[in-house]
């Protein structure tokens, strides 16, 4: 099966069913409009698929397959059952983009390509794929670099990759769980509500609530946190120093992390 027509399957099925719970069932209001904000993350998106696609190709999936043919990285060597090398794979990338995360917010240099991402005013769907090409080249990079280390199987590749869009479009949704739902999900993976903290407009708010998939890591990492101190409601999203809804526009998102931040407050 062909690997892109694959994620975007999924990608789309998903984007979809989000869209209307999104529709149905809000959380918030938004506070600005939605065409430029969608204009602005959906112009993103296509920019870092063309961009991934020229340069990188669908690498993290090509490390496995490369890996596999040469019988590289460690699971070639230990030769344990499938089941048992899958379950380690999905855990240790998983873990590895927490660590990511992390350091995108405590690195100036990568903060400032992922400000990008929390420059945005309302959180959403498309939130989850408003991101700088650049970050998403490196993040690519280093994915595929432990792909190799590991020797992943391209299927269980394919699998994490379609897992983490998924929980992106997931995390990010502006949809209205029943509290008990997000309770008994938070358990073991990332909810909306608890992704939503991440965005505050608050520096020790905004470096909480890491994850992607699942909640363990950011348990272990002493980085959970159950709600926004103003709560779901109240809590203010983006940048303090980019409140201008009009400036937000894709052209500027691309030149961000090459601009001199203004600080305000
Ligand atoms: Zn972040
Ligand atoms: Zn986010």
């Amino acid at each position: 099966m062909n690997e892109a027509f694959f994620r975007l399957g999924i990608f789309l099925i998903l984007f979809a069913l989000l869209g209307l719970a999104e529709t149905f069932y809000p959380r918030r209001v938004l506070k600005t409009a939605k065409v430029q904000r969608w204009q602005s993350n959906l112009g993103l998106f296509v920019i870092d698929v063309l961009a991934q696609r020229i340069t990188l190709g669908a690498i993290v999936f090509s490390a496995a397959l490369l890996a596999h043919a040469k019988g590289w990285g460690l699971f070639q060597a230990v030769g344990w059952p499938f089941g048992v090398e899958a379950a380690i794979a999905l855990l240790v990338l998983d873990a590895a983009i927490y660590l990511q995360h992390v350091a995108t917010h405590k690195i100036p240099w990568l903060w400032r390509l992922h400000r990008v991402h929390h420059a945005d005013l309302d959180v959403d769907l498309t939130t989850g794929l408003r991101f700088h090409p650049i970050e998403i080249l490196l993040s690519a990079l280093y994915k595929a670099g432990i792909v190799l280390v590991l020797g992943v199987d391209p299927m269980v590749v394919l699998v994490y990759e379609a897992l983490l869009s998924a929980f992106a479009l997931f995390t990010h949704a502006n949809i209205a769980l029943p509290v008990t739902w997000d309770r008994r999900l938070r358990l073991l993976v990332c909810t909306p509500d608890m992704h939503r903290r991440h965005h505050s407009i608050d520096r020790p708010e905004t470096d909480s609530n890491y994850g992607n998939i699942l909640s363990l890591w950011d348990r272990l990492g002493r980085s959970y946190f159950e709600q926004p101190r103003l709560g779901q409601d109240g809590v203010v999203l983006g940048l303090k120093e980019e409140r201008d809804a009009a400036r937000l526009n894709l052209g500027r998102l691309l030149l961000m992390p090459f601009t001199r931040v203004h600080r305000r407050g």
